[in-house]
């Protein structure tokens, strides 16, 4: 939609690292890792935040397709991070919706 960077990723016109891909939810390597395994998961329909889903059943596919990956990367049982930042004071800076999974190191509570 528009100039959305992640509506290009999932239309293939910018290329990303894909790691799953189906019908409704794209996941690929984030471009600036916090984590040896930081990977953004996101809907193909553009969202701009988690304020606007009106189809919760589009949070259910994500979070499938997350708990995959992180079985897959190996960091399911010693332990990961699912952040979703949502609007200005969370430091959402794209604005189609998106969950981290970060995993592969020992994370900080509480976060920044
Ligand atoms: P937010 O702060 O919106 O939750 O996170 C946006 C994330 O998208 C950041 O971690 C950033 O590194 C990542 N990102 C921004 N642009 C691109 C891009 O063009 N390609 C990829 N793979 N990741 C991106
Ligand atoms: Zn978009």
């Amino acid at each position: 939609m528009g100039d959305c960077i992640f509506c290009k990723i999932a239309e293939k016109q910018i290329k990303a690292d894909i790691v799953y891909e189906d019908e409704q939810v794209l996941a690929f390597k984030d471009i600036n890792a916090q984590a040896p395994v930081h990977v953004l998961v996101i809907p193909k329909e553009h969202i701009p935040t988690l304020n606007d889903i009106k189809d919760f059943s589009i949070t259910s596919r994500l979070m499938a397709v997350i708990t995959k990956l992180a079985k897959e990367y190996k960091i399911a049982q010693e332990g990961y991070r699912v952040v979703a930042n949502c609007n200005a004071a969370a430091g959402q800076a794209v604005f189609h919706i998106h969950f981290h999974l970060l995993g592969g190191r020992n994370m900080q509570w509480p976060p920044g």
